[in-house]
């Protein structure tokens, strides 16, 4: 059902954004303000070439960037949408390989220290995936299942999804203010009221409310480090397994602030020896901490790039979809590196990896 929308919702959208197109360009900017009849033009309708020319250009650069930005987004959800390999359908959690958690210095866990598991899928969940009922598999830093854009939204189309609500933003908005305008207008100086500009109007300004409200509501999310999904789960706690050295040295750097008097020391629920080298402290997060939110600003490059141009230019993939640093799958926020740090300075001697300087300095 879900996928089968994800294919009829963009048609019946590409519909109506053909139909809305055909009213502004001929209608509107042709038929009403390059060239009015004789009979409009002797109620008062002159022709005003510069507005219409002005309207017909900008609304088809418009037009190219959100199919392009739209084409970008579709592709990118039918080749690379970031799901997750399933594992054997006889797999099951105890027996399964945690060899993907093992480069990391701190993930995501469940009461036991394991990553968490897909009982569907047979398999353990990196950081932030989520089952997708609608796809029956696991996406990766999926955000929500988005029939009207054409399929999932996960951290490979998060960008992509972005940049189409706005540019949606834009050309709705284009298309609402002229069209509303004008057939003001025409009401006034012709009495008519033809119902193609009417149901053109009442379009634009329904996907203008749509679209607007979905880039403003994902733009917040992005600066504060939310999924949808995490959203919904908000004021949850998280636990996190950090590995852990019981090392001779304490360790001279630590970058906790000191705790105020009335501070809750970090909960930590158990430590877990995995084998004769590998141990790991399993900590819980606060309610309402959230363990990705590593500030406004990093927030948003983790998704949208690094410059002006990755952030309008449906090209470059997100950054944050890289994986390649082993402190783990996702930067952690200051308040989980503080709760390791406060942790490490009342034992001595032992060493979270997360917070090692080596680990630090490229951060
Ligand atoms: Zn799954």
């Amino acid at each position: 059902m879900g996928q089968l929308s994800s294919v009829l919702m963009p048609l019946l959208q590409l519909g109506a954004l053909g139909f809305t197109a055909y009213v502004f360009i001929y209608s509107l900017a042709i038929e009403y303000l390059l060239r009015p009849s004789p009979d409009f033009q002797s109620r008062g309708v002159f022709p005003r070439k510069p507005t219409a020319v002005a309207l017909i250009t900008v609304f088809s650069i418009l037009l190219l960037i959100l199919m392009v930005t739209w084409m970008r987004l579709l592709q990118v959800i039918w080749t690379n949408p970031g799901l997750m390999p399933l594992g054997k359908p006889s797999s099951e959690k105890q027996e399964a390989s945690q060899k993907y958690f093992e480069k990391y210095d701190a993930f995501i866990a469940d009461y036991d220290g394991d990553p968490l598991w897909c009982n569907k899928c047979h398999n353990f969940k990196p950081d932030r995936t989520h089952h997708c009922r609608e796809l029956n598999r696991c996406v990766r830093r999926m955000d929500h299942y988005c029939p009207w854009a054409g399929g999932i939204i996960s951290e490979t189309t998060h960008k992509f999804f972005i940049q189409f609500v706005f540019y949606g933003t834009i050309i709705t908005t284009f298309t609402l203010v002229p069209m509303a305008y004008f057939l003001a207008e025409r009401i006034r100086l012709l009495g008519s009221k033809p119902a193609t500009w009417i149901a053109a109007t009442a379009l634009a300004g329904i996907f203008c409310i749509f679209t607007g409200t979905m880039f403003f509501t994902t733009f917040w999310n992005l600066s504060i480090n939310y999924t949808t999904i995490e959203t919904v789960q908000r004021g949850g706690v998280h636990n996190i397994a950090m590995l852990a050295t019981a090392g001779t040295s304490r360790s001279k750097n630590s970058s906790r602030a000191s705790r105020s008097p009335n501070q809750q020391p970090p909960t930590v629920l158990k430590e877990v020896q995995r084998d004769a080298s590998r141990s790991y402290v399993l900590f819980q997060t606060q309610p309402f901490d959230h363990p990705w939110d590593i500030g406004t600003w990093p927030n948003l490059q983790s998704i949208m790039g690094y410059s002006i141009w990755q952030w309008l230019v449906p090209l470059k993939m997100s950054p944050c979809i890289q994986h390649d640093d082993i402190r783990g799958e996702f930067g952690w926020a200051q308040k989980v590196l503080d709760m390791a740090a406060e942790y490490q300075e009342d034992r001595p001697g032992m060493q979270i990896h997360l917070l090692s300087d080596s680990r630090r300095r490229n951060r």
